[in-house]
């Protein structure tokens, strides 16, 4: 029996994010570089498995250019999303493949390249 392969699962959590929110998502981007549509409104958290007061944390969209971040959502149990925020990348790389993580600088639990996605499994 090995462990080397136990992969941790995420949290998988999903919300939808409210119309009010794609307009402060776009409004984060560049002027000119977003629109609506570049916007995901089916938002899902990635994080490793968290205990379940605290916040998920989805990715709503990715910004042009490099080191500018991502913007994400925040949101609580039984709670819609509130707010809107661009979080920096995750800087964690993985030694072997240089598959670069998924989340935001700081985010808790493992990074994605460590974790057991069954929706991102292909
Ligand atoms: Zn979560
Ligand atoms: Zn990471």
């Amino acid at each position: 029996m090995t462990f080397d392969s136990y992969r941790p699962p995420v949290c998988g959590a999903i919300t939808f994010l409210p119309s009010h929110l794609v307009e402060a998502a776009v409004g984060l981007a560049a002027p000119g570089s977003a629109e609506r549509a570049d916007v995901e409104r089916h938002v899902r958290c990635t994080l490793q498995a968290h205990p379940a007061d605290g916040d998920h944390h989805g990715l709503v969209m990715d910004l042009e250019g490099r080191d500018t971040g991502s913007v994400w959502t925040r949101w609580g149990p039984g709670r819609p999303p509130a707010e809107v925020v661009v979080l920096p990348d995750c800087p964690g790389e993985a030694a072997a493949g240089g598959e670069a993580c998924c989340e935001f600088e700081g985010h808790p639990g493992g990074h994605s390249y460590e974790l057991a996605d069954e929706w991102a499994a292909g």
